[in-house]
């Protein structure tokens, strides 16, 4: 067996050249007073953080950021240098590993402050925190107040500490709301430093923002599906590159006879004598299993009908339209559309849901296979 040998042909392909073109795109477009901070949480939306993080970082990326603590030190093990953040929030026993393992942490409490303080210290180190305000989402962070900007400035006071940078997150409503929470997360800084606060980094914009309000980039974005090649703006433009593509092979042709059933329940039902192709991939492998009755696939360049019920590891394909087609055809799940493929896009409109779930779905089964 070769050591490269993924032993399956359901995979996920990783276009690394995309997502080091994307990322430079990004840094390009924000220019060079603004850092860029990449979302890499939840294993780099399924394209695999640990080997992504250089290609980021080499690319214009100055920061990589995490969910979890978890997926930090995953990362950092791997990656010794690069600054690393955790976007949620550690509970308190957590707290002196990410002072040992150099992560910059999300902070909304001076309590939280005096305890990674304290265990930075018995470590001879600091440790870097941004702030989290909440200027509406109520999901991290505290509201703007005049309470809460004084013990943001106590903050500043906690021996091994390093007050970094600040931030809040747009709930994305609507273009009133989205300046409106600018402007409550811009009052707020005002606040603080009028305290005597001083913060390198101060930053509201995903990806979304990023590109569709330049005047909400400051001097750090946090773009995450834009590195990916995912087109979520509405005003802006950037023409950033699917680099993912997710592909099986056909595994058995059956040939059917009209009124026959297909799968679980019988679910379809031929309306004609048929060919159908069992495919190796299903829901365990983050194939959407609402899928059923409205997905289809690319074989032989043709967009064909998945058919019946998705299983946990194969599907069902109608290519009775298709010539030629034979066991071992090339399946494409998900492409980036140039050969008539369904893109991430495209899924999450059939699906009614976004293209980060769509992403984040894929399971770590299908092995990933990066291509530079
Ligand atoms: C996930 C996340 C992002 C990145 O979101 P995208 O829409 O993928 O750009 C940015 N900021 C925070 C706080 C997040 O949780």
């Amino acid at each position: 067996m070769q050591e490269n040998e993924v032993l399956r042909d359901t995979r996920i392909e990783v276009d690394l050249f995309r997502a080091a073109k994307n990322t430079a795109m990004i840094k390009e477009m924000v220019g060079p007073d603004v850092a860029v901070m990449a979302v890499v949480k939840a294993n780099a939306y399924g394209l695999g953080a640990v080997r992504l993080a250089p290609v980021i970082i080499e690319n214009g990326a100055s920061y990589l950021a995490v969910a979890t603590l978890s997926e930090a030190v995953e990362l950092r093990n791997a990656c010794p240098d690069y600054p690393l953040f955790i976007l949620g929030h550690t509970p308190d026993r957590y707290l002196g590993i990410v002072a040992e393992m150099n992560i910059t942490q999300t902070i909304f409490s001076l309590h939280q402050a005096e305890i990674l303080g304290s265990e930075a210290e018995k470590l001879g180190k600091k440790a870097k925190v941004h702030v989290k305000v909440d200027t509406g989402f109520h999901r991290l962070g505290k509201v703007p107040s005049d309470d809460y900007a004084r013990e943001v400035a106590g903050m500043f006071k906690v021996g091994g500490i390093e007050v970094e940078g600040i931030f809040t997150h747009l709930a994305l409503a609507n273009d009133e709301e989205n300046r409106r929470q600018y402007r409550k997360f811009t009052d707020f800084i005002s606040l603080c430093e009028s305290m005597g606060c001083k913060f390198r980094y101060k930053h509201i914009a995903d990806s979304i923002a990023c590109v569709d309000y330049p005047e909400f980039r400051m001097n750090m974005v946090r773009p995450g599906a834009l590195i990916y090649g995912m087109r979520g703006y509405h005003k802006g433009y950037l023409p950033v590159e699917q680099a993912i593509s997710f592909k099986s092979a056909i595994s058995e042709i059956h040939h059917i006879k009209k009124g026959e059933g297909v799968g679980y329940d019988y679910h379809f039902i031929a309306q004609r004598d048929s060919v159908i192709a069992t495919m190796p991939f299903g829901y365990a492998d983050g194939y959407p299993r609402q899928f059923r009755d409205c997905g289809s696939v690319l074989i032989r360049g043709k967009r064909v009908p998945v058919i019946g019920v998705i299983c946990m590891d194969q599907a069902v394909a109608d290519v009775t339209d298709v010539p030629g087609v034979e066991e071992g055809d090339e399946v494409v799940i998900y492409g980036d559309g140039s050969d008539g493929s369904m893109t991430i896009q495209e899924a999450c409109d059939i699906l009614g849901t976004n293209k980060n779930d769509v992403l984040c779905r894929l399971t770590a089964r299908p092995p990933r296979i990066y291509h530079i």
